[in-house]
């Protein structure tokens, strides 16, 4: 069982051919809603490749958290752990489209009201888990204390560190994996990547976009190559890709392998629009692989 313990947000996408000024008033073209948050997305991209997955999350007593609550469930993704709390609305991301520009207000609402009281609680329910991926977007407090937790009961973490503003440098000792893309790589450890890399052998995997991802083992840097397609959207590239890769770690792939995986399942992803849209089957992968 993978746990995923994180943020759920319902993505509020607004399309508009110009942005408005302070004060202004325009007319958009296309408003839809989309279930996000990046530890919803990760679930997702773990249960629809067919692992077992709980959410462990809290999202407000309203319409959005019903939908999302209903979204993980649609995906396979068990939602018992999910809180659902009258302190704080659902999460919500408001992201303004217009010519390949955005501007997005995110409100993470009852994602912080996430507490390390309600983790305590749910000790037996991590305890079952094979793994446990999170991100940054609850409260920082709640990740160091829910690391502590996973290393006292000898649960593997992968930690994805977005936002990067959240990241504390002594997570590394309690982690068995972190995925940062270039920006966040960069903005944690500074410039010299290789000297990272190395710092950490094995621990450390760096995304690099449509180039795939780079890590370093025993004395050599390997980057495992991206999958050549025609990108539409590539929200949610990042969860497909860490979902996948604690999937394949799984299956009992070879890090190498799991990070080719990784890379083949978040190469299909970005075919679709949403960071949901594209998110492979197990076979939809295996297919791209061969
Ligand atoms: P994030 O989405 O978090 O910014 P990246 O941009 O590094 O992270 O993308 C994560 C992964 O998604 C990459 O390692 C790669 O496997 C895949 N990916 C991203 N963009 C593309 C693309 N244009 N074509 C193919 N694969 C992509």
């Amino acid at each position: 069982m993978i746990t995923v313990i994180g943020s759920m947000n319902m993505d509020i996408v607004v399309q508009t051919d110009n942005f408005p000024v302070q004060g202004e008033t325009v007319l958009g073209q296309l408003f839809t809603t989309v279930p996000g948050g990046k530890g919803s997305n990760q679930a997702v991209a773990a249960a629809r490749l067919g692992s077992k997955v709980q959410m462990l999350a809290s999202v407000g007593i309203d319409s959005f958290g019903n939908e999302l609550l209903a979204d993980l469930k649609a995906n396979g993704v068990n939602t018992d752990s999910v809180i659902q709390t009258e302190e704080a609305a659902t999460g919500i991301a408001n992201i303004l489209l217009s010519e390949g520009d955005n501007r997005i207000i995110v409100v993470p609402g009852a994602n912080y009201s996430l507490t390390v009281e309600s983790i305590k609680n749910m000790k037996e329910t991590i305890q079952q888990s094979t793994f446990v991926i999170m991100q940054l977007e609850i409260p920082i407090p709640v990740v160091k204390y829910t690391l502590e937790l996973c290393l006292e009961l000898n649960v593997p973490v992968l930690l994805n560190p977005a936002p990067a503003s959240g990241f504390q440098l002594e997570f590394m000792d309690y982690i068995a994996y972190l995925t940062p893309n270039e920006t966040e790589c960069e903005l944690i450890f500074g410039e010299n990547m290789e000297a990272t890399l190395e710092k950490y052998p094995n621990k450390l995997i760096v995304t690099l976009g449509s180039d795939g991802a780079r890590y370093f083992d025993g004395n050599k840097h390997i980057v495992v190559p991206g999958f050549k397609t025609n990108a539409i959207d590539t929200t949610g590239a990042g969860d497909t890709f860490n979902g996948a890769l604690v999937h394949a770690l799984g299956q009992g792939l070879s890090l190498e392998q799991a990070v080719r995986f990784a890379n083949a399942s978040a190469s299909l992803s970005v075919e679709k629009f949403g960071a949901q849209g594209g998110m492979p089957s197990h076979e939809e992968v295996v297919n791209r692989l061969e």
